[in-house]
């Protein structure tokens, strides 16, 4: 199924359970605004090229619009529309000021050398700049982009308006950035990975891992857990695949993928399938990269018992149905990898006031926000008798609904 009709399938349900006035619920679910431009740039060898931009402002009921900056060649309205409408329920879930939106270019960044990105990333930033700003929607890095990307956004986005650090988060620590930003999805995901199994009687120590993609999301997750003495049995990456039934040597393989620009090769593992990652035995499975991997194709083989959702949309609907029939249990990307954004938050908070928290604090109050954003869905799970997904959807949902109504219908 495709991104923008799983994840309205997934709201429109919420809205169900919620008993959403149908105008509210249209008005919720449309876009407030799509933005597509064309970025031409001159490649290095004098010739021209050009890329399709496009950025997706879904809601501002509760704040700025916010979300990521994604270059994949897979980039499409759709996609991007659907990734824009989850930052919208992410940021209400994890009840941070912020409404929610989401760009993408097409491109491959693999195959653009550095000064070519960075006259792309000018270029869009040129088109976007008067729609895009600290008070009404406000960038970060996602798949394909870092913190040079933010760098070069905010340079191009102060010729206009003058210095603006808050107008991106996610930038490198020397223009503002925040201590921890970095590692705020993956530490998101440890936190909230101890809180669903703590439910169970579990912990990290005594479970296996087997993590899909090992970019910014999969390398700091796994880092974190394995440091948190849980045992990381198998991992992927656009390269290959790597396993190790007695755990994987995380810090190498790290140190290995740096060098050698991917896991395919380490000597510290067994060299597996990619195609078969996600149903290799293992008892949490964490998908961290693409969107729609989990689907009605491989859903009846998953072998973990819990799914924690790092990437975006990484579970199809009709996988999600096959997947609660056997019982495995799904932390939903919403919740799941909602520790980007809210260290986002905590970046612009410090660019607004001037003031630089240490890393710990950045940790400590990123832990509040997720262990009080579990409680809150577990909640809305009881009050509307549903599954961690519905719960989440229903909490985001509510919320903006919430403050829609609060505001007003005038024109
Ligand atoms: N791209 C990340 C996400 O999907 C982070 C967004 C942000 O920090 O604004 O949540």
């Amino acid at each position: 199924m495709n991104a923008l009709a799983a994840t309205s399938r997934n709201f429109k349900k919420a809205a169900k359970l919620l008993g959403l006035d149908s105008k509210l619920e249209r008005s919720l679910l449309i876009p407030f605004r799509e933005i597509k431009v064309e970025c031409t740039i001159p490649k290095d060898d004098g010739s021209l090229a050009s890329f399709v931009g496009f950025r997706v402002q879904h809601d501002n009921a509760r704040g700025p619009m916010k979300g990521g900056i994604r270059y994949h060649p897979e980039v499409d309205p759709d996609e991007v529309n659907a990734l824009a409408q989850l930052m919208t329920w992410k940021t209400a879930v994890a009840n941070i000021p912020y409404g929610g939106a989401k760009g993408g270019i097409g491109c491959a960044p693999g195959e653009l050398s550095l000064s070519e990105l960075e006259r792309l990333t000018r270029v869009f930033t040129q088109k976007i700049h008067d729609l895009i700003g600290i008070h009404t929607d406000v960038p970060a890095p996602d798949m394909g982009t870092n913190p040079q990307t933010m760098a070069w956004i905010l340079d191009e986005y102060s010729k206009f308006h003058g210095y603006s650090p808050a107008v991106v988060t996610g930038k490198p620590v020397d223009l503002g950035g925040s201590l921890g930003r970095d590692a705020a999805t993956g530490r998101g995901v440890l936190f909230a990975t101890q809180a669903l199994l703590a439910e169970y009687g579990k912990s990290i120590s005594d479970q296996r891992f087997v993590i899909q993609g090992f970019g910014n999301v999969g390398s700091w997750a796994a880092i974190l857990i394995s440091e948190a003495g849980g045992k990381v049995v198998a991992i992927s990456d656009a390269s290959g695949a790597v396993k190790n039934s007695s755990g994987l040597d995380i810090e190498k393989l790290h140190k290995y993928s740096i060098e050698n620009r991917g896991v395919k090769g380490f000597s510290g593992g067994d060299l597996a399938d990619p195609n078969s990652l996600l149903t290799e035995d293992c008892d949490v499975l964490i998908p961290a990269a693409l969107g729609g991997v989990i689907n009605r194709e491989n859903a009846n083989d998953i072998r973990a018992k819990f799914i924690i959702e790092a990437a975006n949309h990484p579970t199809d609907p009709e996988a999600d149905e096959i997947l609660s029939k056997k019982g495995v249990i799904i932390l939903p990307d919403i919740f799941a990898n909602s520790g980007g954004v809210t260290v986002s938050y905590f970046e612009w908070v410090q660019n607004i006031q001037g003031f630089m928290w240490d890393e710990e604090k950045v940790n400590s109050e990123l832990r509040t926000y997720i262990l009080k954003g579990f409680k809150d869905v577990k909640d809305m799970c009881k009050t509307h008798d549903c599954d961690l997904r519905m719960g989440a959807f229903t909490l985001g949902v509510n919320r903006v609904a919430r403050a829609t109504v609060l505001r007003g219908w005038e024109a």
